[in-house]
């Protein structure tokens, strides 16, 4: 027999798979991984098929050296997602069969925790016969003892009970009445789970109606759902309900979160439930829990799985269920070669297992509603909170008025009295405030000189130390001291400007001395933990303020949190990108929902210049629907995704006349290759070539060729043909072809 194998190699030129002769008595299935000769060296692969027809020459067929594993590390389910995700990004198979494994598995780096076992060899009454014909209280007795019921134990175990139990037992294995050699182990990460057997709540009438839609694709052969709950209306206990019910099917689910370290809630939850059939996948993890977790999957001992976007390829076998919670999160698209859109993979996965989507979201995406509203989601709409819970009041505060009453300060009169309110009747607040830093730029009031990178070509931001400040890039990280005099006029003007979390920290502290705060940014959160233990800090009320950025909005429950503060809205709005409306709405209604989630009911205070702008409005309502209507309107009108598909070819190069030279010549070769496919031309509506906003990056010159197309067929030839131009190279220059897989197909 022979084998088709993927060698695990990313080259266009080994694209496709070899064949190999699978010698006498090894027996191989498809999915297996093997090692190969593959010219001089050995390299590992995956076997794709098993066959009878040999398509080489005998001289140069090869013969498979052995298997790495004895079972499939790679499922049939997966091995056909695999393929169809390197159709879509235009790639080579072993470069989307990577997502499959776990890293550490390639190049066989990892190795299997082994202890050395011992375990009775004969029949019961012949081991109880030996262990009568020792002398009592003998080493030997006792470990016969031991051993008599006739499972395995560790010889670590053992020597608790029986001190140095060594050579007694190499006695007892030379006799034959033992067997000793090396189990495997799991390490089992944060220790072995154990479930509190919580049955979870009695649903509300809105959970009960949403869950009673889904339960008949749960037994049925699968569909799709976009659930959207207002924050706080339980969405995650319907999920749970869900997974519960997969379980008592035998079934398995995957339960994706944005990121792991922002949803310990959300881990414990379904630990404190589900005990050990749940596994927790996170980039915490060490080499070898990661691949033990996989493991455990794999063999079906852990069957529910919630990790970051990359557990959607978890090797579940009868699979039932993937929940992609706050499905609009960017996160969920992968930015890394090759491009995917999780929420998509979770879909194709879920067609192709006969298994159950529910995408759920307080601020669904626009592509996810959209699709949702032409009918490839059933919509469940949960619009109360539980237990009757209002939803907040939301005030808007022109912070031009402020101005106008002479209040320089980033808090209005309005947040700094209801501020004091809430610690004085010691309820908790949160403020958002969505850049970090103390002053957002440097400039000279003469000339209007800006501090820039030298690096990025951006503005540097002022941030206060401990026993000084220092101007830093939020792009490259690069740090310097803040110019006394202005280098370009030479003037003394250099005054700072604009506010970030360090500064609304200080004002806190200035108008409420003594009261503990907490600061979540990236500046705070960077050690080991540092979100867990910032989030620790105010969940034990030993912190009243908790002061951040946007991570702070995310999936968070603390009840005795009343009153929340958007202390600049305006900068969330004023980005340039054709998704900072749907990322600002999303940003307040998530932020908002924060407030009143306990018994008391919560305020929220949105600090703007723009008081008038629609989002703002909407999103002071709470009103998703008018803010899908406006915003879908918008983007069909102005031909923005997801009615269209930007795509761009990235130009890198260590030398500024490469990347322009590269960039022109690329641009005449695709206009001429526009020119001769008419039907791709017709299809391509925008074609320019552009400086990106950062005109470097660390020592690399950019430019870029950016496309905006009409979804078809036609453009998505053109794609693989863009595909090969940027895998051929240039001279001097490195070409990316990256596509924002988030569209309408
Ligand atoms: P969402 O994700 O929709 O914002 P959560 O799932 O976080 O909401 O639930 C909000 C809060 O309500 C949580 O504290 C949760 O424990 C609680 N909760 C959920 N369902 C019920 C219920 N049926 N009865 C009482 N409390 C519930
Ligand atoms: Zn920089």
């Amino acid at each position: 027999m022979y084998c088709r194998v993927i060698v695990d190699i990313v080259h266009e030129n080994v694209a496709k798979p070899f064949t190999y002769l699978i010698p006498e008595g090894m027996t191989l299935c498809s999915g297996q991984r093997v090692a190969v000769p593959f010219g001089a060296r050995e390299k590992e692969g995956i076997v794709a098929e098993i066959t009878a027809e040999c398509d080489v020459a005998p001289e140069k067929l090869r013969t498979v050296i052995r298997p790495l594993e004895d079972y499939a590390a790679v499922p049939p389910e997966l091995m056909a997602l695999a393929q169809e995700m390197a159709q879509q990004a235009h790639c080579p198979v072993a470069e989307t069969l990577r997502l499959m494994l776990p890293a550490q598995m390639r190049g066989g780096r990892i190795r299997e925790k082994t202890v050395r076992t011992a375990q009775i060899a004969v029949s019961g009454p012949e081991a109880y016969a030996a262990m009568e014909a020792s002398r009592p209280g003998s080493k030997r007795a006792k470990l016969l003892e031991l051993l008599l019921p006739g499972k395995p134990v560790s010889v670590h175990e053992l020597g608790e009970t029986v001190r140095d139990p060594g050579e007694a037992l190499r006695k007892l294995e030379g006799d034959g009445l033992i067997r000793l050699y090396e189990a495997e182990t799991m390490r089992t990460p944060g220790g072995a789970f154990r479930a509190t057997g919580d049955p979870g709540y009695e649903l509300t009438p809105e959970q009960q109606e949403a869950l009673e839609e889904i339960l008949p694709c749960l037994h049925g052969k699968g569909g799709k759902f976009l659930l959207h709950g207002v924050t706080g209306s339980g969405k995650t206990e319907v999920f749970m309900k869900a997974v519960h019910e997969m379980l008592a099917l035998g079934k398995c689910a995957i339960i994706l979160v944005p990121e792991i370290a922002l949803t310990p809630q959300m881990v414990s939850w379904f630990r404190g439930r589900f005990g050990a059939v749940a596994a927790v996948i996170h980039s915490r993890l060490s080499a070898g829990e990661r691949y033990d977790e996989w493991r455990r999957i794999r063999r079906g001992e852990a069957r529910v799985v919630i990790g970051a976007r990359s557990a959607v390829f978890s090797p579940v076998e009868k699979l039932g269920l993937i929940v992609v919670d706050e499905e609009h999160e960017s996160t969920y698209l992968n930015d890394r070669h090759p491009r995917y859109d999780t929420r998509d993979v979770a879909a194709s996965r879920c067609e192709r297992e006969n298994a159950t989507l529910i995408l759920a979201s307080a601020t669904p995406s626009i592509l996810s509603f959209a699709r949702a509203r032409r009918g490839d989601y059933i919509l469940l709409e949960m619009l109360h909170r539980v237990n009757d819970r209002p939803l907040p009041e939301v005030e808007i505060v022109d912070m031009r008025q402020e101005l106008e009453h002479n209040n320089r300060t980033v808090l209005s009169y309005a947040l700094r009295q209801a501020l004091q309110e809430c610690v004085a009747k010691g309820e908790q607040a949160i403020l958002l405030m969505n850049r970090r830093g103390y002053n957002s730029f440097v400039s000279c009031r003469s000339c209007g000189y800006v501090v820039k990178c030298p690096n990025c070509d951006i503005s540097m931001t002022y941030h206060i130390g401990d026993n000084d400040g220092k101007l830093r890039c939020h792009y490259c990280g690069k740090e310097m001291i803040p110019p006394a005099l202005c280098p370009e006029c030479g003037g003394r003007h250099i005054r700072f400007f604009g506010a970030g979390t360090q500064k609304v920290e200080e004002e806190v502290h200035k108008m409420l001395p003594g009261v503990p705060t907490a600061r979540m940014d990236y500046d705070t959160t960077g050690t080991k933990d540092g979100h867990g233990k910032i989030l620790e800090e105010f969940r034990s009320g030993r912190a009243r303020i908790l002061i951040g950025t946007q991570m702070i909005a995310k999936g968070l429950d603390f009840p005795q949190v009343t009153l929340v503060g958007v202390v600049a809205a305006d900068l969330a709005l004023n980005l340039p990108d054709y998704r900072s409306r749907e990322r600002a709405f999303q940003l307040f209604t998530q932020v908002a929902g924060r407030a009143g989630r306990g018994t008391q009911p919560g305020r929220v205070i949105l600090q703007t210049y723009l008081p008038k702008d629609p989002v703002i409005g909407f999103a002071a309502r709470q009103d998703y629907r008018a803010f899908f209507e406006s915003e879908f309107r918008r983007r069909r009108n102005g031909l923005y995704p997801p009615f269209t598909i930007l795509a761009r070819l990235l130009i890198e190069s260590d030398r500024e006349e490469n990347a322009e030279k590269t960039a022109e010549a690329l641009e005449i070769k695709v206009r001429e290759m526009l020119d001769a496919h008419p039907a791709w031309q017709k299809k391509t509506l925008i074609l320019l070539r552009d400086t990106p906003s950062v005109k470097y990056l660390k020592s690399k010159f950019r430019r870029h060729l950016v496309m905006k197309s009409l979804v078809s067929k036609e453009t998505d030839e053109m794609y693989g043909a863009l595909t090969e131009l940027a895998a051929a190279g240039s001279e001097g220059a490195e070409i990316i072809f990256e596509v924002n897989p988030a569209t309408m197909m």
